[in-house]
């Protein structure tokens, strides 16, 4: 795995708005314009590619289309409950209680939205595409703020 390619162009972004269990300011329903980039490691292929940047940026878009402008909810958050009511989710955490349309709620297989944790999701998604190859995911919140995930 000697060659690298790397993806940071700003069109890869979304804007969404989530909270943390019991943290003192971000508990707070609150939302981020997130950046991602995505740095993928391995051998050349027979064209001389480790990836082809075209298709990993389009694919990358494709991965954060659904998380755009909606409200991140973790499905796998441990002291959460999670009511569908016809249209409507009630969300009651340990310290509030939510009521926001089906239709602005992004439901995410984690327990919590961290961007720790979205940096995984995005990778474990990217994963199922580039099998074999060493990918390293980064999610920022703002310029200064990003946290990564790479296997
Ligand atoms: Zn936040």
């Amino acid at each position: 795995m000697n060659y690298k390619v790397i993806v940071n162009d700003s069109k890869v972004k979304f804007s969404a708005c989530h909270f943390l269990k019991e943290h003192i300011k971000c508990s707070r329903l609150h939302g981020h314009n997130y950046y991602v980039s995505v740095e993928i490691s391995d051998n050349l292929d027979g064209n001389y590619f480790v990836v082809d940047f075209m298709e990993l940026t389009k694919t990358l878009k494709e991965i954060v289309k659904p998380l755009d402008h909606y409200i991140l909810i973790p499905l796998e958050a441990k002291d959460f409950s999670i009511k569908k009511d016809g249209e409507s989710v009630e969300i009651t955490t340990p310290t509030r209680r939510y009521v926001f349309p089906l239709s602005d709620v992004c439901f995410l297989p984690l327990p919590a939205t961290t961007s720790e944790l979205l940096a995984k999701y995005i990778h474990d998604k990217l994963k199922l595409i580039y099998k074999n190859k060493k990918i390293l995911v980064k999610v920022g919140e703002s310029k200064s703020s990003i946290a990564s995930y790479e296997e």
